[in-house]
C-alpha cells in the first residue's frame, strides 16, 4: 500500500508529459533562474523524496525556485497551463501534500534566506526555509522565533497551519509570530499582507494553510532567549508508566508558562547522552521539560528537578544545552526522512485514569516504532481569542499524538488500523477539533472541523474567492472558494 494509492487527492492534478514540459520550459525560459526538474533529470530522484517514504509519488515537473521572481514565473506557467501546483517547503506534511502525482511541483528549497533585525526582535526568512535555518541564524543574536520540536520541518507549512513547539506555552503560536508576509497570488501579483494592510487575508494566513497564495517571505516577531537552555529528562518502565502519568496529568494544569512539559511513550530509547547503555533500545515512557527563561534562574533547576522526581523513574538528568545547536536536534535522527510513517493527533479533553490506562496499555504491545506524544501545551495559545485568527480550538492543554514508523510495508494495513483504533477508543476523552497541521490523508472529511468549523470555513471561503478564485492552490487541506453572493435586487 502507498499514499499514491490510499491517498489520491480528490482533484488529481493533469498530468505531464514530454510535450508539455518542453512547452513549459520554453514559457519559462529568461523569466526562471531555477532548476527545471523532469524526469530523466539527475536531481529528480531526491527532488521527488518527501519526509515518509509511503508517499511515493512521481511529479511530471519539479520547479525548484531561487527568488520570489522564479516563483511568480512558475505559479504563471502553473495557471497558464492548468495545472494546480504542489508546494513544498520542508516536505514533512505527513499525508505529502508536497508532492504531485504526475503534475506541477513547486519546490522552494532554493529561498532560504534568513535575516535578523537585531533592533526591531524581527526576522525575516524566505518562504522555504527550515526550522533549523532560522533557529541558526537567531541563535548568533540570543533570539528564538516560536516554532516546531526539531531542525528539519519547513517553516512555511508549520507556520501556515500553526505552528506548535516548545515556546507555544509562553509566547503562542508561530502564527501569532507574524508581522508581515510577502504572498504570489494565484494571478502572479506579489502582494506584502499585514494587519494593517489586508486584515482578512493576513488573518486568513494565520492558520488557513496554503490556500491563498505561495508565502516567499516571512517577517516574524522574535524574543530574547538563549543561547543554552535547561532541560530535564526522567525515564520510566513500563510498569511505571501509568502512575507517572497520572502524576503528569495532575500536575500539568499547575505548572507557569515558563516551563513546557512533555511525554513520550517510546517504543525502543534511542541512544541519547542521557541514557544509560543498558537502556538503549528498551520500551519506556519519558518525560522531558524545558525551562524557557534563563538557564541560570535557580527557579528554572528547582522547577526541572520537581518535574523529574514525578514518579518512580528509573533515570533522571538535568542539563544546560545550546537550544539551536542541541534541543532542536534531539529528535532529528528518530524522526529522519525516508522511512514508513503514520501519524494520528486528538485534542486531549481529560486525562482521566481510565485514558492513562488505555494508553499504556496500547503502548505496551505497540509493535510500531516511533511514539505516542503527550504534549503539554495551553498557556499563551489561549490568549489569542478563537476568531482573531484561522487557526482554531486553541484551549486545549494537552495534545495527543501518535508519530508511528516503520520500514517494511508488508505493514501498512495492519499498523494503520492499529493506530486508528486507538484513536477511536480513546474517544471518550478526546476533545472537538484536530490540527490541520497532522490531517492525515484518511481526514479529507474532517477539513471543515480543522478549520474551526463551518462558520469559520465559510469566512476563509470569501478570502479564498477574493485571492484564489479559480482554486489553483488546492493541492493541500483545500478551502474552496465560496459561491458569490447573488446580487441585490
Ligand atoms: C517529523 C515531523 C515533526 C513535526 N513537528 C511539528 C512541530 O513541532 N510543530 C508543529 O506545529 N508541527 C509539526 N509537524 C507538522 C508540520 O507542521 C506539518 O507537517 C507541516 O505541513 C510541515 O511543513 P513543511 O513546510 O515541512 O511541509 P511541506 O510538506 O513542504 O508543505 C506542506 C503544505 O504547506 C504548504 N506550503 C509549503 N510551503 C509553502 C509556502 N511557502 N507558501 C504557501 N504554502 C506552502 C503547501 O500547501 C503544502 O501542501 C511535524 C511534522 C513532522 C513530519
Amino acid at each position: 500500500m502507498s499514499l499514491t494509492s490510499i491517498g489520491a487527492p480528490a482533484l488529481a492534478p493533469a498530468a505531464i508529459d514530454e510535450h508539455l514540459r518542453r512547452r513549459i520550459a520554453g514559457q519559462l525560459a529568461g523569466q526562471f533562474k531555477g532548476d527545471i526538474i523532469g524526469p530523466d533529470h539527475d536531481r529528480y530522484p531526491a527532488a521527488r523524496r518527501v519526509w515518509n517514504s509511503m508517499v511515493d509519488r512521481r511529479p511530471g515537473l519539479i520547479l525548484r525556485c531561487t527568488s520570489t521572481e522564479d516563483v511568480v514565473a512558475a505559479v504563471t506557467a502553473a495557471r497558464a497551463n492548468g495545472l494546480p501546483p504542489a508546494v513544498r517547503c520542508g516536505g514533512h506534511s505527513v499525508s505529502g501534500k508536497a508532492m504531485s502525482d504526475g503534475g506541477l511541483t513547486i519546490d522552494l528549497s532554493g529561498l532560504r534566506e534568513v535575516s535578523v533585525d537585531t533592533e526591531r526582535k524581527l526576522v525575516h526568512a524566505g518562504g522555504g526555509c527550515l526550522l533549523g535555518t532560522i533557529d541558526a541564524a537567531t541563535a548568533q543574536h540570543g533570539l528564538i522565533v516560536p516554532a516546531g520540536i526539531m531542525s528539519e520541518t519547513g517553516v512555511a507549512g508549520l507556520a501556515l497551519g500553526g505552528g506548535i513547539g516548545w515556546f507555544s506555552r509562553k509566547h503562542g503560536l508561530t502564527c501569532d509570530q507574524f508581522v508581515s508576509l510577502e504572498l504570489v497570488l494565484a494571478s502572479g501579483e506579489v502582494i506584502e499582507v499585514s494587519a494593517d494592510s489586508r486584515p482578512d487575508l493576513f488573518w486568513a494566513l494565520k492558520g488557513g494553510g496554503g490556500n491563498f497564495g505561495i508565502v516567499t517571505r516571512f517577517t516574524f516577531r522574535a524574543y530574547d532567549f538563549g543561547p543554552l537552555m535547561r532541560i530535564g529528562v526522567s525515564l520510566y518502565q513500563p510498569e511505571d508508566a501509568a502512575d507517572a502519568l497520572r502524576g503528569y496529568a495532575s500536575v500539568v494544569p499547575t505548572l507557569p508558562r515558563t516551563v513546557g512539559w512533555h511525554a513520550a511513550l517510546k517504543h525502543d530509547m534511542p541512544a541519547l547522552p542521557f541514557v544509560p547503555p543498558e537502556l538503549v533500545g528498551q520500551r519506556l515512557l519519558m518525560f522531558i521539560s524545558m525551562w524557557l527563561d534563563d538557564a541560570d534562574d535557580p527557579a528554572g533547576a528547582e522547577m526541572i528537578e520537581r518535574l523529574a522526581a514525578v514518579g518512580q523513574p528509573c533515570v533522571t538528568a538535568m542539563t544546560v544545552m545550546p537550544f539551536a545547536a542541541g534541543v532542536q536536534r534531539v529528535i532529528d535522527e528518530e524522526f529522519e526522512d525516508g522511512h514508513r510513517y503514520y501519524t494520528k493527533e486528538a485534542h486531549v479533553a481529560d486525562l482521566a485514569d481510565e485514558a492513562v490506562d488505555t494508553l499504556v496499555d496500547f503502548w505496551k504491545d505497540m509493535p510500531m516504532e516511533g511514539e505516542v506524544e503527550i504534549i503539554g501545551l495551553g498557556g499563551a495559545i489561549g490568549d489569542v481569542p478563537e476568531d482573531a485568527a484561522a487557526f482554531s480550538n486553541r484551549g486545549y492543554l494537552l495534545w495527543l499524538n501518535f508519530a508511528m514508523k516503520w520500514d517494511d510495508q508488508a505493514h501498512d494495513a495492519d499498523y494503520i488500523d492499529r493506530t486508528r483504533k486507538i484513536v477511536a477508543d480513546l474517544k471518550p476523552w478526546t476533545g472537538q477539533g484536530i490540527y490541520v497541521n497532522m490531517l492525515n490523508f484518511d481526514e479529507m472529511d474532517r477539513v471543515v472541523e480543522a478549520f474551526g468549523g463551518p462558520e469559520k470555513y465559510a469566512r476563509l471561503g470569501r478570502v479564498k474567492a477574493q485571492y484564489d478564485p479559480e482554486n489553483l492552490f488546492r493541492m493541500n487541506y483545500n478551502v474552496t472558494p465560496a459561491p458569490a453572493e447573488p446580487a441585490a435586487p
